[in-house]
């Protein structure tokens, strides 16, 4: 067949076709897919040739949406490296496992991240640190030496397309983040699933407002846009006014986010005063959408197709999509399964499909889901059974293939689209010499669908505030994970066999 096989044939067929179009529009610049592709061979080259980075090597991403990032990804892909794709939200502590776990050897960074690094720079593998900006903090390298130095040659290594080509990490019911490894074969599948089902063409323009750190703007939209030479306009950090003056300016096609992303733009009370008619196509997900707020965007902006795509990192995301037909019809829905994708709803306890209607655990096969977890058989093995990836999403599908997510079996809160695992909070808690045990839990929030709430007990003897809890949880985690609701209690129900009855403490 003639599909691409990795990413960088994917960009190479675009820089051949498209040479002197935007391939980034930001608000200040643009850039074009002949300066892109240049700019990539040569942070490949110095990388290889001066830091003797090698085809299965880690390199640390942790930037804001930017030129850079792409530059950085698409560098890790002509190297045949992998990128680890970091979280610009978390902490220290929190990055310092990531890094340790995937033995990043460089960590391309910007300025405001730079402190984060050095506190655990004894603790990590890394041997060299390059940060974006005009001038660098002292230890550290300019990324301008990497990516303004022409290089002699094409840099190319032998890739095929089963290698890893990114790692994104996921938390779990352990607390301990879990390395996604997604291959050249996902990603490649995951585009292709994403242009044909909701045909995309070269002269769309998406506008990435959502992190690149996240698998969908990391593959339905950069990798996407890239395969089908079309533009992509860059915000540095979500903003709702931005995003709403940005279409208009820009001309934008397409917008993929959570439907917080949405929620926010449409509270602006002058929304209706920014033109939109350029959209064609808006795609919303990671998170359930409130049904009237599809009715409001709708209302607003006939024209446009309404999508739900379904996904996690480990299917490389869409995993089902709301076909066009359906959009107001099925809205309740995540739709059907992509065209090479299978789902099933089975029991959790037996395994055995579940009758139409039923509800049960939803699991996925296809091209896109991810092979495992970076250096973890014993989690690998958990999620990944004869084949099917187990989602931990509780859903019923009708005999037409309509899916309905019901419910969680994975001890996770979705709080607009960020995913906080219960246990990572609880593993901080615990740490404190003052708490004898915690739990955390969901509870509904107008914005952001879910809220973090903390239910503490303290040891006999000592009490604590709230300020006190939250200066101490601060500092050691990411600001969506700190709770906005804290309850001190004497004793955490529990059931006969000792465990904690989480619903009896979803209350506000
Ligand atoms: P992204 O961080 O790019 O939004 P994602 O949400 O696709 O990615 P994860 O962050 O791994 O992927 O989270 C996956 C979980 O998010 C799913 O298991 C499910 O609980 C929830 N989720 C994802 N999409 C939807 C959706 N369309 N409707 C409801 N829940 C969703």
């Amino acid at each position: 067949s003639n599909r691409p096989q990795t990413l960088t044939e994917t960009l190479e067929e675009s820089a051949r076709r498209f040479p002197d179009k935007e391939v980034f529009i930001t608000d200040t610049t643009t850039i074009t897919y002949r300066e892109f592709q240049k700019r990539v061979n040569n942070v490949a080259y110095q990388l290889q040739h001066r830091f003797n980075l090698k085809k299965g090597d880690r390199i640390g991403i942790l930037l804001v949406n930017s030129v850079e990032f792409a530059i950085c990804a698409y560098a890790a892909a002509q190297l045949g490296a992998i990128g680890v794709i970091l979280n610009t939200k978390l902490k220290a502590k929190e990055l310092q496992y990531m890094l340790e776990n995937s033995g990043a050897r460089v960590i391309m960074t910007n300025p405001q991240w730079w402190g984060h690094i050095e506190s655990i720079r004894d603790a990590i593998p890394c041997e060299a640190f390059f940060v974006t900006g005009e001038t660098v903090p002292e230890g550290t390298l300019p990324f301008s030496e990497l990516d303004s130095q022409e290089a002699p040659i094409m840099v190319s290594a032998e890739v095929k397309e089963h290698d890893p080509i990114f790692i994104m990490y996921t938390s779990g019911t352990t607390g301990l983040p879990k390395g996604a490894v997604m291959t050249h074969f996902n990603f490649v599948h995951t585009i292709l699933n994403y242009v044909n089902c909701l045909e995309l063409k070269d002269t769309d323009r998406t506008l990435i407002a959502i992190p690149l750190f996240t698998i969908s703007g990391l593959a339905a939209q950069l990798a996407t846009f890239i395969y089908l030479g079309a533009s992509c306009v860059l915000m540095p950090q979500y903003d709702k006014r931005e995003m709403l003056r940005l279409v208009e300016e820009k001309q934008v096609t397409h917008i993929m986010g959570s439907p917080t992303v949405y929620m926010m733009a449409l509270a602006e009370a002058d929304y209706q005063s920014f033109d939109w008619r350029s959209m064609r196509r808006i795609v919303y997900g990671g998170s359930p959408m409130p049904t009237d707020v599809i009715e409001t965007l709708k209302k607003w902006l006939p024209q446009v197709v309404l999508t739900n795509a379904y996904g996690l990192t480990e299917t490389t995301s869409p995993t089902t999509l709301l076909p066009m037909e359906y959009q107001l019809s099925r809205k309740e829905t995540v739709g059907i399964a992509v065209p090479n994708g299978e789902c099933r709803i089975v029991d959790p306890d037996t395994g055995k499909d579940c009758p139409p209607g039923e509800t049960g655990e939803l699991v996925v096969r296809g091209p896109f889901v991810i092979p495992g977890y970076w250096r973890n058989e014993d989690a690998t093995q958990k999620s990944f059974r004869n084949g099917w990836f187990h989602t931990g999403d509780m859903a019923s599908m009708d005999e037409e293939g309509f899916i309905v997510i019901q419910d969680r079996i994975k001890d996770m809160i979705n709080r607009g689209g960020d995913k906080i695992f219960s246990a990572e909070v609880e593993n901080v808690l615990y740490q404190h010499p003052k708490i004898l045990e915690a739990a955390i839990v969901g509870v509904p929030d107008p914005v952001y669908g879910e809220a973090v709430k903390a239910v503490v007990v303290c040891r006999k003897g000592h009490s604590m505030t709230v300020e006190e809890l939250l200066d101490y949880l601060k500092p050691r985690l990411a600001k969506y994970k700190v709770p906005k609701y804290i309850e001190f209690t004497d004793q955490l129900p529990r059931n006969p066999g000792g465990k904690v009855v989480k619903h009896l403490l979803r209350t506000i």
